[in-house]
């Protein structure tokens, strides 16, 4: 068992130097060694603890934040969580424009965390002034001495994982990592991972996980943003329906789409095989190994990253409730058999 006799001065001291972690059954018959790097090991359960951290801490060296004063976000996935941590320890006010569509559960856990919420309707343009986007900038506009983190735009969300995930990473693996696969939403991970690896060795390669009815793959390979790409799907905080700066694209040799379905179960998979109890992304990310493997784009010799970005607590009542998989129509797509619960009367 591990000992840890640290004692820590507030939670946030917790954030990074995430676990690397072999995958050992879930692999197995695959060519290579692979490891996944474990966000869910941050206090706030995932990757954006990170980015949260660096970019206010950026925002006091600058001057820009005094105590009190008031950090923004349109968010109601983990970025918003992470932030509503870190204010509360650093005493902020912490508000979080939330689209509508977002389930009460991840409303009610942000005022937990006590965030203020404003809960804008889904339903209208991101122009239009109700949109969360809109009344963002206007909460920014009103709060003097206020910051807006804009994560999809925001370059410092790189700079945090160029300055902690990816020296974590080179040297858990003792610099002989060869490929790193990690999904793509703002970018910020993959990219900032991705810079400092290639830093040390320029032949690592990096291979983004995009969704199917996300504009990402596409654009990398065009760079058009082509419309014709965009359609709805299930998977949270992968992929976009337009182009973030946070993302670099010259850093990722190449992408990878996976379905809603197959992630939704290798989520699963991950869980009852490897004791890894992970989010919907983490299950799309797996997915995009085994499609690289059944490739051939693996060599015996190679060591292979996967991040895994979050916790599977905040996918209850999606991905690991079988009444939602059956729903979606995921439970016909493939046949999995369900997990058996004999209820004694
Ligand atoms: N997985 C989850 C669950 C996320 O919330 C995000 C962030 N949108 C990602 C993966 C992708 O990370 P990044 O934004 O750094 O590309």
């Amino acid at each position: 068992m591990k000992k840890n006799n640290h004692v820590y001065d507030n939670v946030l001291q917790l954030i990074g130097s995430t676990p690397l972690i072999k995958l050992n059954t879930i692999t197995s018959g695959f060519i290579g060694e692979f490891y996944a790097k474990v966000e869910a090991f941050n206090p706030g359960h995932s990757s954006k603890d990170r980015i949260a951290l660096h970019i206010i801490e950026e925002a006091e060296r600058q001057g820009i934040l005094k105590p009190g004063d008031t950090i923004i976000e349109t968010t109601s996935g983990n970025t918003g969580f992470s932030i509503a941590m870190v204010s509360i320890i650093k005493g902020y006010q912490c508000i979080l424009a939330v689209s509508s569509k977002s389930s009460a559960d991840k409303i009610d856990m942000l005022k937990s965390m006590g965030a203020k919420v404003h809960v804008c309707p889904a339903h209208v343009k991101a122009d239009d002034p109700r949109s969360y986007y809109e009344v963002a900038k206007r909460l920014h506009k009103e709060h003097e001495g206020s910051i807006y983190i804009n994560q999809y735009f925001n370059k410092l969300n790189l700079d945090a994982h160029y300055k902690s995930t990816g020296p974590e990473i080179w040297e858990q693996t003792g610099g002989e990592i060869t490929h790193l696969v990690a999904c793509s939403g703002t970018g910020g991970t993959i990219s900032g991972i991705s810079k400092y690896l290639k830093e040390q060795n320029p032949n690592i390669k990096i291979i983004g996980v995009d969704a199917y009815g996300s504009v990402l793959k596409k654009f990398h390979e065009t760079r058009e943003l082509d419309e014709k790409e965009i359609y709805p799907y299930r998977i949270e905080g992968l992929g976009k329906n337009l182009i973030p700066t946070a993302t670099d694209f010259d850093l990722i040799d190449k992408f990878i789409k996976v379905t809603d379905a197959e992630s939704a179960h290798t989520a699963r998979e991950i869980s009852s095989t490897e004791g890894l109890f992970v989010g919907y992304t983490s299950g799309a990310a797996m997915q995009a190994l085994k499609q690289l493997n059944e490739e051939g784009e693996f060599k015996p010799s190679d060591k292979v990253v996967v991040v895994f970005p979050d916790h599977g607590s905040r996918y209850m009542s999606k991905i690991y409730s079988d009444k939602w998989m059956e729903e979606q129509g995921f439970m016909d797509e493939i046949a999995i058999p369900k997990a058996k619960i004999n209820y004694v009367k």
